[in-house]
């Protein structure tokens, strides 16, 4: 047998990184072998989808000198802050998937038409699964907008392959990295996995992002699962309270299978707390059924664990396309 190679990625062993792999230290395993596929998908049952449901489309603003989080939809929001226009894992695709005819089909229309798009200049891209790095989109971005990706390791070389000329800038768990216009993104760690080919699991790395800004800070969370928990103490340590946190309400059962590598609106409002966070939204719901949950599910058990934990709704409403939200006033 021919030793395995990354083909993304190569570096010196570490705390996150085997020589071969990356993983999440201190965390349970996310890989999830045949016969766990199988349980799921033999002995579960998927909640039915709805097959498409009403979107209302906006325009956004040209720039925003404060903070603005516009949700396009899934994991994919359009960022104002101090003037930047930031979008996060941006996918405008039908499927999410490496196929054109099948895979998850999207039920809930971006929130942004791509056309009403104002002038990008950078492009957090969390990790290589195709519900968050969808080369359709981001070739177009590139071809219409030339925006700076930022990435965390390995995602770049897939990226060049893909994309001709793409600006791309690839970096490790607490790199900081310049965006222009006083605008900084520190890459932060996020419990999760990689893989694109089936070959290559976790040989591309995976993370959140903080955004900071003059308009404000802003948090976006990548797909995490929430594990211990140290990981978002130590990101409000390190860096601060963001302004806003996108954290992922959905895509969560069943939990045996999912818990390890995503976050149910229980966890993602521990998040919130971990943080201290002004304010969060929730994303990565209702757009792509990838797990078994009802499509309504994540909005309602949001709606308990806030109430449970004594917090106003609208401090952590579930991010719905079109809509845009800023920071609480006043906190
Ligand atoms: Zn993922
Ligand atoms: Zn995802």
């Amino acid at each position: 047998m021919p030793r395995s190679v990354n083909p993304y990625y190569s570096g010196l062993p570490r705390d996150h990184f085997d020589g071969l792999r990356f993983f999440n230290p201190d965390h349970p395993e996310t890989d999830r072998g045949l016969r766990d596929l199988l349980r799921w998908k033999l002995k579960e049952r998927a909640a039915p989808w709805p097959r498409s449901v009403p979107v209302r489309q906006t325009v956004p603003d040209a720039r925003v000198a404060g903070l603005r989080a516009t949700i396009v939809g899934h994991a994919s929001v359009l960022i104002q802050a101090g003037g930047l226009n930031v979008l996060t894992d941006p996918v405008w695709s039908k499927r999410a998937s490496p196929l054109a005819f099948a895979g998850p089909q999207r039920v809930w229309a971006p929130g942004i038409a791509f056309e009403s798009l104002p002038q990008i200049d950078a492009v957090l891209l969390s990790h290589n699964h195709y519900d968050h790095m969808d080369m359709a989109t981001l070739r177009r971005l590139h071809s219409e907008h030339r925006p700076l990706v930022v990435t965390p390791l390995g995602n770049d070389a897939i990226l060049q392959r893909a994309i001709q000329g793409v600006r791309v800038l690839a970096g490790d768990w607490w790199d900081r990295i310049e965006i222009g216009k006083g605008g900084e993104v520190t890459i932060v760690p996020a419990y999760h996995w990689s893989s694109r080919t089936g070959r290559d699991r976790r040989m591309a790395l995976w993370c959140g992002f903080m955004l900071s800004t003059a308009g404000g800070r802003a948090y976006f969370a990548g797909d995490t699962g929430y594990g211990n928990g140290l990981i978002f103490h130590e990101v409000r340590q390190r860096i601060g309270r963001p302004d806003l946190a996108l954290i992922p309400i959905g895509a969560y059962a069943p939990r045996w299978f999912m818990s390890a590598q995503h976050t149910d609106p229980n966890e993602a409002v521990q998040i919130l707390e971990d943080l201290e966070a002004a304010r969060a939204v929730g994303i990565h719901w209702g757009v792509f059924q990838l797990t078994d949950e009802r499509r309504d599910e994540p909005p309602e058990l949001l709606l308990d664990a806030l109430a449970r934990r004594g917090i106003a709704e609208y401090l952590f409403p579930a991010g719905e396309p079109g809509l845009g939200y800023e920071p609480a006033r006043g906190l």
